[in-house]
């Protein structure tokens, strides 16, 4: 069997960003209204300090405006949740990204809980999350959004297929089982006590991997032609004692099986930014009273 399409998540995050660009001129153009993304950083976790720059670029390149608020490890909860809070009453501000992992004297999800839903986008509030579990417009997390997107992107339509998901974590697992169910497929679950997680996995028309363990899924877990989506991000030694990315997928044995699959760098973390960007104009929109995009 040829070898597995892989699916070029830099790529399809150009096309989203592109058409965030445009949403975000139309905007300005007819309402005067630029939108704005506040990301908070608590701390000097280097990853994140990483992903805060990129952000900040991304924001401004797509024409938002981008605000950057940079705490330092030993900031008191109450503090951020005063500047949450100024942040919530700031008209400039459409959207509140507050960068986790947070240092331990913070409880996140008071943190996250104090977000206006309507500038929630990381889509992490109860209120979004109900939200789309009951089918209502919602601010939905970005990376389960991009893992939608690839997959679309790789089989069109996915109504009727059987998506195995492995991981049930409120930021990927549970919200991308839900949107695999606003796409009509068949989806199945599995966490660390799913019995015999091979056979289960190796049911997918649609794989979608998001557990943190590095290179769990191997070759024979996958249905032979399946659609494989690695949400993994682990760092590993690789050769010569230097750190390498990998995802939670055996790409080496995966790309051998598959129909198609998303490489680690370059297929799901390209898109979650672009979505971020996404939600953003979204929240925008409905926040200044116009029609969800
Ligand atoms: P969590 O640690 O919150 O969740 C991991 C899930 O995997 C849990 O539900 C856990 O089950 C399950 N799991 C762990 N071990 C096993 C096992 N041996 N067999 C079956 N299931 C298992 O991780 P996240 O959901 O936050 O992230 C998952 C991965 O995705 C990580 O590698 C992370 O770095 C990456 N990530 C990538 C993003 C991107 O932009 N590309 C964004 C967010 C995350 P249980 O619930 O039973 O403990």
């Amino acid at each position: 069997m040829a070898d597995a399409k892989i699916i070029d998540g830099k790529a399809l995050a150009l096309e989203v960003r592109a058409q965030v660009a445009q949403g975000v001129a139309a905007l300005k153009e007819s309402h005067g209204v630029t939108p704005g993304l506040a990301v908070v950083l608590v701390g000097e976790d280097p990853a994140s300090s990483v992903y805060v720059r990129n952000k900040g670029k991304q924001t401004a390149a797509a024409g938002m405006a981008s605000f950057e608020h940079r705490l330092g490890a030993d900031t008191a909860q109450a503090d951020v949740l005063s500047l949450v809070e100024k942040l919530n009453a700031d008209p400039k501000v459409h959207g509140i990204l507050v960068q986790l992992p947070l240092p331990g004297q913070i409880d996140a999800d008071a943190v996250i809980q104090a977000i206006d839903p309507a500038k929630d986008v990381d889509g992490f509030h109860a209120i979004n999350a109900g939200r789309l579990m009951i089918g209502l417009p919602a601010l939905v997390p970005c990376t389960p959004v991009g893992c939608i997107l690839l997959a679309r992107k790789a089989l069109g339509d996915l109504t009727g297929a059987h998506a195995v998901v492995v991981g049930r974590s409120n930021i990927v697992g549970k919200p991308v089982a839900q949107l695999l169910l606003r796409e009509n497929c068949t989806v199945t679950i599995c966490h660390s006590r799913t019995r015999d997680l091979p056979a289960v996995t190796s049911q997918g028309d649609i794989l979608i991997a998001a557990v943190g363990r590095p290179e769990m899924v191997k070759g024979g877990w996958i249905r032979p032609g399946a659609c494989v989506i690695d949400v993994g991000i682990n760092r590993i030694e690789g050769e010569g004692g230097k750190s390498k990315l990998v995802g939670d997928v055996d790409f080496a044995e995966a790309v051998k099986v598959a129909g198609s699959i998303t490489p680690v760098p370059g297929g799901v973390g390209p898109m979650t930014i672009a979505c971020l960007l996404r939600n953003t104009l979204r929240a925008a929109r409905a926040i200044e009273g116009l029609d969800e995009e």
